[in-house]
This record gives structure tokens, sequence and C-alpha cells, in this order.
């Protein structure tokens, strides 16, 4: 096993993007505990409390979920969590500059180095996490000179798939092995269709933590194949994240981009 490598990321920040609470740590869980444990500020920026996730019923699920993402938010030491209370799953369908207003006042509360958001897949084609990718890639691109480094992410291909199947032969879950993951039947529509990726990040010793912060959003992952496997191949099989650089945004190397290990090119175009 490498050594991890550990600089000192003090007087950098990041400003992770998302829709719901959970995205932050199924999509970069691991990155977020790195940078945070390096020193590095992290604040997450959520659209809605996820009223409308699959589970219990609505009324129940707007006071649970967003107590689970300050859990969870502990867990992986972002100290800063601004909870919007957009509809969940009406992004698509709220004026773009509602949506552009609120992403410019974070960006010019925490002054980040790095914004992290969806990539154009959305994870697994949510329309609100699609939406998002827009908003933030518009606003990203019009602040010109001043702008941050924008990241894109998305959950490598067939990891969900690796799930699923470690889940039906983990004697842990038993009867849980069918049940979808966050509400997705399909397995497989986590990241099928994304952009190659051109920055893996290793959580490493942090992948641990994207576990149980993950697992926090109990309303959300109790029953499922995240939930009941055995923590360390959980860690091991949801370690690795997938990230792209954007077009747009500061140009060059991200403080973050020193936790990742660059994709060739030619490797990327196979
Ligand atoms: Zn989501």
């Amino acid at each position: 096993m490498h050594a991890e490598f550990t600089p000192d990321l003090s007087g950098h920040s990041l400003l992770a993007v998302f829709a719901h609470p959970d995205d932050e740590s199924l999509a970069c869980g691991g990155l977020l505990a790195r940078c945070s444990e390096q020193g590095a500020r992290v604040a997450l920026l959520c659209f809605t409390r996820g009223e409308h996730g699959p589970g219990p019923d609505r009324e129940r699920l707007i006071d649970a979920r967003p107590r689970e993402l300050q859990e969870a938010a502990r867990v992986l030491g972002i100290q800063d969590v601004v909870l919007l209370e957009h509809e969940d799953g009406m992004l698509p369908w709220i004026d773009p500059a509602t949506l552009e207003r609120d992403i410019r006042d974070a960006i010019q509360r925490f002054e980040p180095d790095v914004v992290v958001t969806f990539d154009e897949d959305g994870l697994y084609w949510h329309p609100d996490h699609v939406t998002l990718h827009d908003r933030v890639t518009s606003v990203v691109a019009g602040l010109g000179a001043a702008a941050p480094a924008l990241r894109y992410v998305s959950v490598p291909e067939g990891v969900m798939r690796d799930v699923v199947e470690a889940a039906a032969h983990d004697a842990g879950c038993h009867g849980s092995r069918s049940a979808p993951i966050l509400g997705i039947e399909d397995a497989d529509a986590f990241g099928s269709g994304a952009p190659a990726p051109d920055l893996i990040v290793e959580a490493g010793s942090c992948a641990a933590r994207k576990v149980t912060a993950l697992r926090s959003h109990r309303s959300q992952v109790a029953g499922t194949a995240l939930d009941c496997l055995d923590e360390s191949l959980a860690a091991r099989l949801l370690g690795t994240e997938h990230y792209r650089r954007a077009k747009v945004g500061a140009t060059g190397t991200a403080f973050s981009d020193c936790l990742a290990t660059p994709v060739a090119a030619s490797r990327r175009q196979t």
C-alpha cells in the first residue's frame, strides 16, 4: 500500500454544491474528508431538504434529512452547511436566475478556491442534479478572472453494481440485497454515460469516514446494500472518486488536485 500524501491545505477552501442531503457523501465524501483533514475549509451548499426522497413520508423526511445532513457533515469535517428550502424534485422548473443567485451568494460568502458539483450526467441522470450542473457551470463561467476552479464529480461506472453484488454474498446483508440504492432500481444507472474523469481521488484512510457519513443518511440507506455491507468492504468499493476539470473557471492546478491522480489523456480516449 502506498503512503498517503498529506499536504498542508490550510488557507485553502472548497465549496461543494449539491441538490439533496446524501449527494455530498455519496459523490465526494472521500475528497471532502481528505480536504478537511488536511486543514482546508470545506463548505456545502445543498439546495433542498430531500423531502420527496424514498423512505418514510414527506413530513418525517423534512425533519429527518436535515438532521442526517448535519451528522454527515460532522463526520466529513464540513464546517459550514447552507441548506436551502427549494422543493425537492423541482429544480429544473425554478427560475435559473434564482438558483444562480443562490450559487453566487455562496461563492461570495465562502470565497472558495475550488467548487465541486455534479458532472453532466448528474450521478444517475437525476433532473435536479443535471440542473445544478448547468447552473453552477453558468455562474462560474460568468465570474471571469475572479472565478474559482470548478471540478465535476461522477460515480465510477460499475461501483454500485459491485456494491449490490457484494451485498448478495455478504451474510450481514440478508434481506437487504435487492432493495434499490437511494431509490434507484437499476444500480447500473450510476455513472453510466458519465464523461471520462481526468482526476481520480482515492479516499484512502478517509474511506471509512465516507461510509459512516453515507450511513448517517439513515432515512435513505437503511435496509439497502449501502447500509448492510461489511464496513471495510464498503470503504474499499466506495473509496475511489472520479473528477473532471471544467472548461470554465480558474485554470491550472487547483489545491484539491494535489490529492488526485491525473488520468492520462490517452487512457481517457480508450
Ligand atoms: Zn441527489
